[in-house]
């Protein structure tokens, strides 16, 4: 089975008279997270794991934060973008994992509602999410929030048992140049891929 993995990192100050939303999650607190789009530090780690597990570049690279477009954007977009680019190179998610750093607000009570929001967000089950949390201990860091994430993907192909595009192409080579060696005549080619590929429920 193929399987790879990615890793994401992210900061942001904390700022005041700003929303704080961490995780998709909208949080009662004094200071929000200054950011060009709505700072949100954890689905920007998430983001950027999503995007190196498929070596598809970095959330800078999708969304320039000089780009007036992305100014105070929900950070959902820019994960549905990641989710595509994991969709497109035919991978989906096994389970995403993460660590919060911050002085406050506690994370520990609403730690279960945040797990659940990140996992509706990547269409994953709570159970394939981990949300954890740490103050930054010794870091003189109490007015950062920092997240970490990785993030496991797995090729949809083989785990259903289903040949690639290259297979099909190999086999039908191979089946071609038999019959042309029994009857000294090539055969018309049977259109076998769109056959098989074309289908919009793979699941
Ligand atoms: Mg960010």
């Amino acid at each position: 089975m193929s399987m790879r993995i990615g890793l994401g990192w992210d900061s942001h100050a904390f700022k005041p008279g700003v929303p704080l939303k961490i995780g998709g999650l909208a949080i009662d607190h004094s200071e929000g997270l200054a950011g060009h789009s709505d700072g949100d530090v954890l689905l920007h780690a998430i983001t950027d794991a999503l995007l190196g597990a498929v070596s598809a570049g970095d959330i800078g690279s999708f969304f320039p934060p000089g780009d007036a477009r992305w100014k105070d954007a929900d950070s959902s977009i820019f994960l549905n973008v990641a989710l595509e680019e994991i969709q497109n190179a035919g991978y989906r998610i096994v389970n995403v994992d993460t660590t919060l750093v911050l002085a406050a607000p506690k994370i520990g009570p609403i730690a279960s509602d945040m797990r659940d929001r990140v996992a509706e967000l990547l269409h994953l089950k709570p159970s394939d999410v981990g949300i954890k949390a740490k103050t930054p201990e010794g870091l003189n860091a109490d007015h950062v929030a920092q997240a970490h994430a990785v993030v496991l993907i797995e090729k949809i192909e083989d785990e259903l048992g289903l040949l690639s595009k290259a297979d099909v192409e190999e086999m039908q080579n191979q089946l071609e140049n038999l019959i042309t060696e029994a009857h000294g005549t090539r055969p018309r080619r049977i259109p076998i891929r769109k056959a098989i590929y074309d289908t919009d429920d793979i699941t």
